[in-house]
């Protein structure tokens, strides 16, 4: 390049750089004299913007000689700063001979980092790193929405705690990352299973075996072997016993189960034996017929009772003074409130315990679940209730009985009696304890129509009837809740 373009060149840059970008319009026709028309760009003839931030165009100026011609300039395209992407914007003025254009390119680029958000705590434990369950994180970016599928996840460990890393990166590379400090830390406790987890009822004089047992630790896994027992069954006397299993993890974790034993008489319970119960009672219309038959047959037998208006109190010292058992059906037979929680139950027991002892000096100790302990409503109230209960009564001091012949009396408002007296005398069995369900309320008439015969039939196929003590040999439903 010789001198003089030299000259020319940075000239014409210098230009550039003072006006920004500037358009000289050539005259349409050759005779045109000057001035000429001028089309300039305000800004940059290419600008960059972030997406998602407003974009302002600085316009371009018109002029022809010293006439302002800025407000003709129309302007075509646009710019949408939510999409990345690169826009073009053209300017043009028209006057009679002369028709000028300019472009500007404008470039939205995504410059902001997707969001994270961690589900769960910032913060947490686990005993063991492999067991820390991570809550999970989302991702989400302005511009390439759900990017939760492409985030990283780093776990490290450093002394007692690891650190978890998320990373996520947008397709314009902006990388967002976050962390989660879990400590790792052993604060559960081991858990002993037992086999065979109710009661175990041990007849006197019969040597007790454990049913087995085992216990997991999440850390530590298998300590089956490490569970120490305490406390001891004395099959010689008759008792609630209660062994205690312990054992504790490397962290000092402690996990505990108790299971309960009793120890019954079993010379108490001679080989055919029938136990008549009468439950929902005292009433004032059959519970007397009741009486009568069993007096006039010897007969003892077990009244479950709920709570009783004072003019029914003769009825219950009739029961105490003629040698029947009288025992808890509860307070109240309402499902949804005695099955609420297991301190709702115990205080419907405990009530009528103690208004029988302030009425009548009568210690009552057995106990029959309104529903039965194989009862499946009170799952609906509280689950898991009947297993606690049964083990919580036994504790306490009362013993509880199911059925396992039933009458029907209660399948139907009003059963024939025949129907009643064949259910029960087909259900009946030699060589165990015969619980018979019945129910002695006003409207079981035909349950007092049929006991006569009911009772003749035992006695002549060789059955003992007697009254439920502490003594007897249980009689339980499966629980089933
Ligand atoms: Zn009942």
């Amino acid at each position: 390049m010789n001198r003089k373009k030299w000259w020319i060149a940075a000239a014409a840059v210098a230009t550039v750089v003072l006006w920004g970008v500037l358009i000289l319009c050539l005259p349409t026709s050759p005779l045109s004299l000057w001035p000429q028309l001028q089309l300039r760009l305000n800004g940059q003839a290419a600008e960059e913007v972030a997406a998602f931030h407003p974009y302002q165009d600085p316009g371009a100026t018109a002029r022809l000689g010293r006439e302002d011609l800025t407000a003709k300039i129309t302007v075509t395209g646009n710019v949408d700063v939510t999409k990345p992407g690169v826009y073009t914007l053209q300017y043009q003025v028209q006057t009679g001979e002369e028709d000028c254009r300019i472009t500007r390119t404008v470039t939205v680029v995504d410059r902001d980092a997707p969001e994270l958000k961690l589900k769960g705590q910032r913060e947490m434990a686990a005993s063991l790193p492999s067991l820390f369950q991570d809550p999970g994180v989302s991702a989400e970016d302005r511009c390439d929405g759900d990017l939760t599928a492409r985030i990283r996840i780093h776990r490290r460990v450093e002394g007692d705690r690891m650190i978890v890393t998320y990373r996520v990166k947008d397709t314009a590379g902006n990388e967002a990352t976050d962390q989660r400090t879990v400590l790792i830390r052993d604060t559960v406790a081991p858990e002993i299973t037992l086999k065979d987890s109710g009661i175990i009822y041990l007849p006197m004089g019969s040597t007790y075996q454990e049913p087995g047992f085992t216990a997991t630790d999440d850390a530590d896994g298998d300590l089956s072997a490490a569970v120490r027992i305490s406390g001891k069954v004395d099959s010689s006397r008759a008792g609630t016993y209660t062994l205690t299993y312990q054992v504790s993890d490397k962290a000092g974790n402690t996990g505990t189960a108790t299971r309960t034993v009793k120890v019954f008489n079993a010379s108490a319970n001679p080989a055919n034996r029938v136990y008549l119960t009468f439950d929902d009672g005292p009433s004032s219309g059959v519970t007397p017929q009741v009486l009568d038959i069993l007096a006039a047959n010897d007969v003892k037998a077990t009244f479950f009772i709920l709570n009783y208006s004072d003019d029914k109190k003769p009825l219950i010292q009739r029961m105490i003074d003629e040698g029947h058992t009288v025992g808890i059906h509860g307070y109240s037979h309402d499902y949804a409130t005695i099955y609420a929680n297991d301190e709702a139950f115990m205080q419907n027991v405990y009530r009528l315990q103690q208004r029988l002892l302030e009425d009548f000096g009568y210690h009552a100790t057995i106990v029959r679940f309104p529903g039965g302990s194989s009862n499946t409503v009170s799952a609906a109230y509280n689950q898991g209730i009947m297993t606690r209960l049964a083990r919580r009564l036994e504790q306490e001091g009362f013993t509880y009985f199911d059925w396992n012949v039933s009458s029907g009396d209660a399948s139907a408002a009003q059963v024939d009696s025949h129907r009643i007296y064949a259910n029960v005398t087909e259900s009946l069995r030699p060589g165990r304890s015969n619980v018979v369900l019945m129910h002695d309320a006003n409207a079981k008439q035909t349950t007092a129509d049929a006991l006569q015969d009911i009772i003749w039939y035992a006695k002549g196929n060789g059955y003992t009837l007697l009254p439920i003590t502490p003594d007897t040999e249980p009689v339980h439903h499966g629980i089933a809740n």
